[in-house]
């Protein structure tokens, strides 16, 4: 029976990625992707060549059966998505689900590595024993309650934001009067930036610095 290993891949910076997990790309027998151009520059960088084959979120669970055939072959299949660790916002979860219900005596590893959430987390500078991860909010329904719940946690709250929408999720803060937020953006990149403070804030500093609406979210929305 096979392996299928989940493996953490950068979030920006392409050096942030474990010896382990460059040596499973290297020994593996293919490699499935969220996105088989992005691993192919990372491969590249590392100078791995490995079969590619895409698996994302629309054809997980068709991608699966195959994986399901390769590790009845007794093949050590990787997973990687786009960037970070597979299944945090990403496909991979239901992958893994299929894998244990059907080949119960598959191994499944975990090749743990960066995420955007323990990296903004590890530099809030906030209390975080203990904290709720929501990741996207849904775009429309359900999105007014989660705001509600947001505002009225007493824990600390990580968001993950794209650039076209992080205004917007600034403003829906204001009306539900939250606070204190961190905004983690750019992690590991060259324009990282870590802004800390009310949202108003917060909105000042991306009304100044127009450059700064560009790129990649962590929000935390502090209790
Ligand atoms: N699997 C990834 C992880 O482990 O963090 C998350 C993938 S999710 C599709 C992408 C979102 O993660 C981005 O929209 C952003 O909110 C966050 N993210 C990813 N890379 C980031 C970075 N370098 N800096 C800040 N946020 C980032």
């Amino acid at each position: 029976m096979g392996t299928l290993s989940i493996v953490a891949t950068p979030i920006g910076n392409m050096e942030d990625i474990t010896l382990r997990a460059l040596r499973t790309l290297k020994e593996c027998d293919v490699i499935y992707a969220e996105d088989t151009r992005v691993i192919a520059k990372l491969l590249a960088r590392y100078e791995i060549k490995k079969p590619l084959q895409r698996l994302d979120a629309v054809t997980e669970m068709q991608k699966a059966e195959d994986i399901l055939t390769r590790l009845e072959a007794g093949e050590r299949v990787v997973y990687v998505s786009d960037a970070g660790t597979p299944g945090i916002s990403d496909p991979g979860t239901r992958l893994v689900a299929q894998v244990r219900a059907q080949l119960p005596t598959a191994t499944i590893e975990a090749i743990p590595g960066a995420s955007a959430l323990t990296a903004a987390l590890s530099i809030s500078g906030i209390d975080i024993a203990a904290f709720t991860f929501l990741g996207f909010l849904p775009h429309k329904k359900g999105r007014q309650t989660a705001l509600k719940k947001i505002a009225e946690s007493e824990l600390p709250t990580v968001l993950y934001e794209s650039p076209h929408r992080i205004e917007k999720l600034l403003e829906e803060l204001v009306q539900h009067q939250v606070s204190h937020i961190v905004i983690a953006r750019e992690l590991t990149k060259i324009h990282e930036e870590l802004i800390s403070g009310t949202v108003a804030e917060a909105q000042a500093h991306f009304a100044m610095h127009p450059d700064a609406v560009r790129g990649e979210f962590v929000v935390i929305v502090v209790p």
